[in-house]
């Protein structure tokens, strides 16, 4: 069945938005395969994004760790600084092509919020931000942003205040207004078309990584790596090697202060299978199966899910996800600045800290690739007060 991975994925959502749904899968099955519509994708991505992003050989790095070659994908060299901007073009295009004339998203540190706001200012679109007033509060300068590019914010009062609780009440407003509005989901993640249209546009990561390798090195990775917190730009950075068996994959959880303690959204490593936003998939649950509140250092990895077909390539076997704490992170985010003068989002700096831990252990003729998802300078301000510091922002 189309949009199942295993027995994860599908639309569990309210009849009423089972119309929108299968209007946006029809369209986009038609527009994929739309020369035109592709045209126009490569020309935004290339012209506006910066796309193709650089493959970039870490020497320093490779050589004070000792073992594989590392190489960086460098998404925090996009427009906004990082790989959000592939899924919100695609999706833009395609709803401007549908008819649609506003935009919702939902947003939890700010980032997919600024995201959708630059692509709807760029196509004259409208643009309303589901926001967590908790978040609102947390992320005064994402807020401003948003506001800035033209969109309305708007404040999310129910649960927790937080991600997921903006996720769930776009998805009801977007059952309100259909009929001229597209709902530009953040992640791979929610009902069918959903988690496959954002894998799609992501995947352009992988096709450059593959087509770069093989310039750089003349064949392909042993590693691709990536952070997992919805799983978008892991599953972009995964895709095109899923059926090259060489290649290992490996996702990187945020597990916050440990997988042992209940401040974690490490999804795999804790949490059991369950029905949420539209999707079959793992979620971070409490004893009655009601959805537990998840704590990482990075916002962006702070989501109690993971897209479904993450949790089919692990049922599968056919990729790996580890956790990574905070401590790990910030470690890595400090390192990385330090050795090569990049200083990565702390979402990106968890997939740098496993390979930290596994270069080493591999020989010198193997080679790892980390997705950059994004730049850190968002995160500079956090990571010195997390130090003991006192910046303000
Ligand atoms: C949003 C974000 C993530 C997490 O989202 P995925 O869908 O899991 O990729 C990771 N890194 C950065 C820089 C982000 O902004």
């Amino acid at each position: 069945m189309e949009g199942r991975f295993g027995i994860h994925g599908g639309q569990y959502v309210p009849e009423s938005l089972m119309g929108a749904l299968k209007e946006l899968e029809d369209a986009y099955n038609f527009y994929k395969n739309d020369p035109t519509f592709q045209e126009e994708l490569t020309r935004l991505f290339n012209d506006y994004a910066g796309r193709p992003s650089r493959l970039y050989f870490a020497n320093k790095l490779t050589r004070e760790l000792g073992g594989a070659k590392i190489y960086l994908k460098r998404e925090d060299m996009n427009h906004t600084g990082a790989h959000k901007i592939n899924n919100v073009l695609g999706q833009a295009l395609l709803a401007k092509k549908m008819g649609k004339t506003h935009l919702i998203a939902e947003t939890g540190a700010g980032q997919h919020g600024v995201a959708s706001a630059t692509a709807a200012a760029l196509m004259d679109m409208e643009c309303t931000v589901y926001m967590g007033q908790e978040d609102i509060e947390r992320q005064a300068l994402n807020v401003y942003k948003m506001q800035l590019l033209g969109a309305k914010v708007v404040p999310v009062t129910s649960g927790t205040g937080t991600l997921k609780d903006a996720v769930s009440e776009a998805m009801c407003a977007w059952g309100r207004c259909v009929t001229d509005t597209h709902y530009c989901l953040g992640s791979s993640v929610g009902p069918h078309p959903f988690p496959i249209i954002v894998r799609d546009l992501q995947a352009v990561i992988s096709k450059e990584i593959k087509e770069q390798m093989m310039v750089a090195e003349g064949r392909l990775p042993d590693v691709v790596m990536a952070c997992v917190g919805g799983g978008s730009n892991a599953i972009g950075t995964f895709y095109h090697f899923i059926d090259e068996p060489g290649v290992r994959l490996i996702g990187c959880e945020a597990a916050g202060r440990g997988v042992d303690t209940l401040e974690t959204a490490a999804t795999i490593s804790t949490g059991d299978v369950g029905i949420f936003h539209g999707m079959k998939s793992y979620f971070c649950q409490n004893e009655d199966g009601q959805i537990a509140p998840v704590y990482s250092i990075s916002a962006g990895l702070d989501y109690p899910g993971i897209g479904p077909e993450h949790a089919g390539l692990y049922d599968s076997g056919r990729a790996q996800y580890v956790p990574v704490t905070d401590d790990e992170a910030v470690a890595a985010f400090e390192y990385l600045s330090r050795t090569e003068g990049v200083i990565p989002a702390i979402e990106s700096a968890h997939a740098v800290a496993h390979a930290m831990k596994i270069a080493p252990t591999m020989d010198k003729d193997k080679i790892i690739v980390i997705t950059l998802s994004g730049r850190g300078d968002k995160d500079c301000a956090a990571i010195a007060r997390y130090k003991g510091g006192k910046l303000y922002e």
